[in-house]
């Protein structure tokens, strides 16, 4: 036997969701609603189509390992320095590398329950430990116990605003004070894979902590709002040209591919395409989260492209009926959130899929 990383082996599974064919198997149908992975319904600008069809892409080539054409049009678009911006195989490369650059055995992450996955995952797999402050009995942050959880000095801080799962996304006050309450010698990761898709209320927070004079890097992603997801984009804003240093020694050198950056630059240079499907999205989320609850469900408030609901049942059990009746959700299976599900906001014909088969389970 080869020796084991006892860290590795020890990891909790990531639920990656999907497996097309077993959905096509179990329900008979053709038509899947895919739910389980808060993608853009509405595939990506045709900007990018264009862009990877008329053969500008050198891809027998190795890809720019430093992408210096996405750096700088994230740089100009964001008003930071491009040395800052570190761009990664999906955002979640920027969740590892920033595991692997800034812990180590023994080191302390903090994060909030129910997690991102990847925020407990990467820390663990170095051999770090992980600290999850619950959300509060309506669906929000409690940020007076993760101001209180801040004061121990975590070697990260692992944010998600909007939140993945839940929906919440912290208001002006409410991230001032988490902010002003994470010691300096504490890494601040604010993940905001889902910004595009938040209303006026909530802040930008890359500019709130550009003026925070602290240690900090924002993840954004072009998976989401942009439609990408398939292309793994993602990318780190980092509050110095260090901190950007430490995450690209942590990644692999080659590793966003050439169609991938040919396809962020094009998805940038349409930004109204994006923002009519976040709109789209919008609407269709609290038409869904309106009718969830007129089944009685208590449903999350988002600000994210997905919902985050009590079923009342196993969760597990539930997303098994769904998937009977070709829809795919994200079942939560540890045990203080075993009858949450979160759904992705679909195309309408998705959604109403959705509810009436959710409509038609809880009836049976
Ligand atoms: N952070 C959060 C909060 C997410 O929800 C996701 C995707 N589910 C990611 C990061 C990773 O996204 P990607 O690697 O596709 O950029």
């Amino acid at each position: 036997e080869p020796y084991y990383n006892p860290h590795v082996a020890a990891l909790p599974k990531y639920n990656a969701g999907l497996n097309l064919a077993a959905a096509k198997a179990v329900s008979g149908l053709d038509q899947i609603a895919r739910l389980a992975s808060n993608e853009n319904p509405h595939g990506c600008s045709p900007a990018v189509s264009r862009v990877l069809s008329d053969g500008s892409v050198e891809f027998w080539r190795y890809s720019d390992p430093n992408c210096e054409l996405l750096r700088a049009t994230l740089a100009a678009r964001l008003e930071v320095d491009a040395n800052e911006i570190v761009i990664g195989n999906g955002s979640e490369e920027m969740i590892a590398a920033a595991s692997r650059a800034f812990l180590t055995e023994g080191a302390s992450a903090l994060t909030v329950a129910p997690c991102f996955g990847l925020h407990e995952i990467e820390p663990l797999a170095v051999g770090a430990s992980v600290v999850k402050v619950p959300m509060t009995a309506d669906f929000d942050f409690d940020v007076p116990a993760i101001a209180a959880a801040l004061s121990s000095g975590p070697n990260i801080f692992f944010l998600p605003s909007p939140w993945n799962p839940v929906g919440a996304a912290l208001d002006h006050a409410g991230l001032a004070r988490v902010i002003e309450a994470t010691p300096k010698t504490s890494l601040f990761v604010l993940d905001e894979a889902y910004h595009e898709f938040v209303s006026d209320a909530i802040p930008d927070g890359l500019a709130m902590l550009k003026k925070a004079q602290r240690p900090y890097i924002v993840l954004r992603t072009f998976s989401k709002a942009f439609g990408l997801a398939g292309l793994r984009v993602g990318y780190a804003v980092c509050s110095s040209i260090k901190i950007a240093k430490m995450l690209s020694a942590a990644k692999t050198p080659f590793n966003v591919n050439a169609v991938a950056q040919a396809a962020a630059v094009a998805a940038l240079g349409d930004e109204a395409w994006m923002r009519e499907a976040v709109s789209r999205i919008r609407v269709e989320r609290d038409r869904v989260a309106a009718a969830l609850g007129a089944m009685g469900l208590r449903v999350a408030r988002s600000e994210g492209n997905f919902l985050f609901f009590d079923s009342g049942r196993d969760s597990a059990e539930l997303a098994i009926d769904l998937l009977r009746a070709g829809v795919v959700v994200k079942p939560w299976l540890e045990p203080s959130y075993r009858t949450f599900v979160r759904a992705s906001i679909g195309t309408a014909a998705e959604n109403d899929q959705l509810l009436a088969a959710l409509s038609a389970i809880l009836q049976a």
